[in-house]
């Protein structure tokens, strides 16, 4: 009934996440707070693995995407459900160590990361950097060179294919600043430089097409296309790479009309083009790696607020603003993405009034949906914003000097804070 299965109504009418009744969240923890189902995640988590173990006999990672949602609790949970981690940061990679991942399931990726970025990296001994650029690989190399060590890298490729076109499209040179270009020539002459370094250990090439993708086909193509050049590796240098890292991308929920595909749809279309490509052009399967982000977090979490005041413009439309904003959503803002919107108190009542909702902040654009159906609503009510689990928490600022979210898990009928919420001294903490 509403976007994801963790979510529900109770008999008092009151909006669920993980059966936990939001209304008591917000009474416990205050507004505005970001609250996941521990379990849905994990499930997501699963799901994704059990889709490598049937479909692809088990010969490939999940990673989960940590750029949307990161934070030390959802570290420790994807290592203790066997994920690998995809950091882009120095500091996802900070929060990576400070839980002590392993090394050897961190993925890290940029299309600019910095010389300390790097050196800590390698200190590190993070089983993959995945490079962007000649710059790159070169200062990776000296790096690895001075430590003495040898670093495990990939390198990202650009496969030509937008999937954001409606029907997608394979084009001659895609216009991207990540990565290495396939058709200048450019990819292959970055493979035999990186193949010739004494500190760089190549393990295979990545490549990621685009994010909130329902279509199958694009990540097919982009198997195809990524083989085609491990087929080319392999004539021209003898070497035959192992790793091939296919990036995230899948989409979710956030309306009840939108359909994802099932992640073991996505698997078993993938496998099945990786296994018979591969065999055609002689190569031996890939270990494969999938990045997912949006899809592990994105449904498994909400933002709840409450409702300050309720200002209707006869002839215009009604705002209703809340205790937070863009600063803990920016993606309306940013991209007009779509949104559910429950009154979490009244949740069992008809969505039946159009309204807009704004946040708190100096700006007019601070809005989180607009013209959304919901229910009536009052000063006081507390207000749902389904599916924030990703890309929410993560892009937050303190724009209007609002302190940030504190992040909630529930489980099992418990609550916990997984991120508290930022005081007013923390916020000013860095100024002089
Ligand atoms: C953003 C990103 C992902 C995750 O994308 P989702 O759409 O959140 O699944 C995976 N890999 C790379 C390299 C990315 O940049």
């Amino acid at each position: 009934m509403y976007v994801s299965d963790c979510i529900s109504v109770n008999e008092r009418g009151h909006l669920t996440i993980g059966s936990y009744d939001t209304v008591e969240l917000a009474k416990q923890f205050g507004t505005p707070l970001y609250a996941f189902d521990e379990n849905e995640i994990r499930r997501n988590i699963r799901e994704f693995k059990k889709s490598i173990d049937d479909e692809y006999n088990g010969n490939g990672l999940v990673v989960y995407a940590s750029k949307a949602f990161c934070c030390k609790e959802m570290l420790r949970l994807c290592n203790s459900e066997g994920a690998g981690v995809d950091v882009v940061s120095g500091g996802e990679l900070y929060t990576a160590i400070s839980v002590d991942f392993p090394a050897e399931n961190i993925v890290f990726h940029g299309n600019n990361k910095t010389y300390e970025e790097l050196e800590m990296a390698v200190d590190y001994n993070v089983g993959r950097i995945v490079v962007d650029n000649l710059t790159e690989l070169r200062t990776l190399d000296k790096i690895a060179e001075e430590k003495g060590k040898t670093v495990g890298i990939m390198l990202r490729i650009k496969p030509g294919i937008d999937a954001h076109t409606h029907s997608f499209i394979k084009t001659g040179q895609i216009d991207s600043k990540f990565g290495f270009s396939l058709e200048t020539g450019e990819a292959l002459e970055g493979i035999k430089e990186a193949l010739s370094m004494e500190n760089i250990k190549l393990r295979g090439l990545h490549c990621h097409i685009g994010s909130q993708i329902f279509d199958l086909d694009p990540f097919e193509l982009a198997a195809t296309v990524m083989l085609d050049l491990f087929k080319q590796v392999k004539d021209e240098t003898g070497v035959e790479l192992e790793d091939l890292n296919l990036g995230g991308g899948f989409g979710i929920k956030y309306l009840k009309s939108d359909r994802p595909r099932a992640y073991s749809d996505y698997m078993r279309k993938v496998s099945t083009a990786v296994n018979s490509y591969a065999a055609d052009l002689g190569l031996k399967t890939p270990f494969i790696l999938i990045e997912p982000g949006r899809s592990i977090v994105g449904a498994a979490g909400l933002t709840l607020y409450t409702v300050g005041c309720v200002k209707d413009i006869p002839d215009v439309r009604t705002y209703i603003s809340v205790d937070g904003g863009m600063g803990d959503n920016p993606r309306y803002a940013l991209y007009q993405s779509a949104y559910e919107v429950i009154c979490a108190n009244k949740a069992g009542e008809k969505r039946d009034w159009t309204v807009t909702v704004a946040g708190k902040c100096c700006e007019s654009g601070d809005l989180i949906q607009e013209w959304t159906r919901v229910q009536p609503v009052e000063p006081g009510d507390i207000l749902a914003v389904l599916s924030t689990g990703a890309y929410n928490y993560s892009m937050a600022s303190n724009y209007n000097r609002i302190p940030k979210l504190p992040v909630i898990f529930v489980k099992n009928g418990k609550a916990r804070e997984v991120v508290k919420r930022e005081t007013y001294e923390q916020m000013c903490s860095c100024d002089i």
